[in-house]
């Protein structure tokens, strides 16, 4: 299922089988939402927000897409509650979480859509597997790329590589 759309998400798990979870949900996006162009290594990270809560498993995917933003929110959230996640307190802990970083260059600015993600440049857990995949990629708000922004990035908290992919 190629696209014309270029995008960019991001998955945590950090409830039951946190690996297997991970590989489930790329099935699934496989399935309904596009085709990936690049995955990065897992990540092992320390909660953020809240953290009294275990750890993540963190992964990077870029795709092609087919789908329109809120489609794509949609197909997101179908996937999300397929595998059994329950909304409960926010940061809280999740079976699946995907957030969508970037949508080709395009700027959304809706409660039930940000785009890019608000929050990705305060995020250490989801810059470094970001990195991996996409140094170069450029934020259409400020003009910087990955790169820039992990670099003047201040979250110190705990971003693990796992070497197997
Ligand atoms: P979360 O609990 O992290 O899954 O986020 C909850 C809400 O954030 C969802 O109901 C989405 O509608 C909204 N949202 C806003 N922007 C985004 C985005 N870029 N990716 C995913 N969810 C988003």
């Amino acid at each position: 299922m190629f696209g014309d759309h270029i995008i960019y998400i991001h998955l945590g798990s950090n409830l039951g089988k946190k690996r297997k979870n991970l590989q489930q949900a790329i099935a699934h996006i496989e399935e309904t939402v596009g085709t990936i162009c690049s995955l990065s290594s897992i990540y092992k990270t320390s909660p953020w927000g809240n953290t009294k809560q275990p750890f993540f498993l963190n992964i990077a995917v870029k795709l092609w897409t087919k789908l329109p933003p809120f489609e794509l929110l949609y197909e997101i959230h179908v996937i999300e509650e397929k595998m059994g996640r329950v909304r409960k307190e926010r940061w809280g802990e999740r079976i699946i979480d995907i957030d969508i970083l970037f949508y080709n260059n395009k700027v959304i600015d809706y409660q039930r859509l940000t785009i890019p993600h608000p929050l990705l440049e305060r995020r250490r857990f989801v810059l470094d597997p970001l990195l991996e995949i996409a140094s170069d990629l450029i934020h259409p708000k400020s003009g910087l790329s990955i790169e820039k922004i992990s670099a003047t990035c201040t979250d110190t908290s705990l971003v693990v590589l796992l070497n197997d992919k």
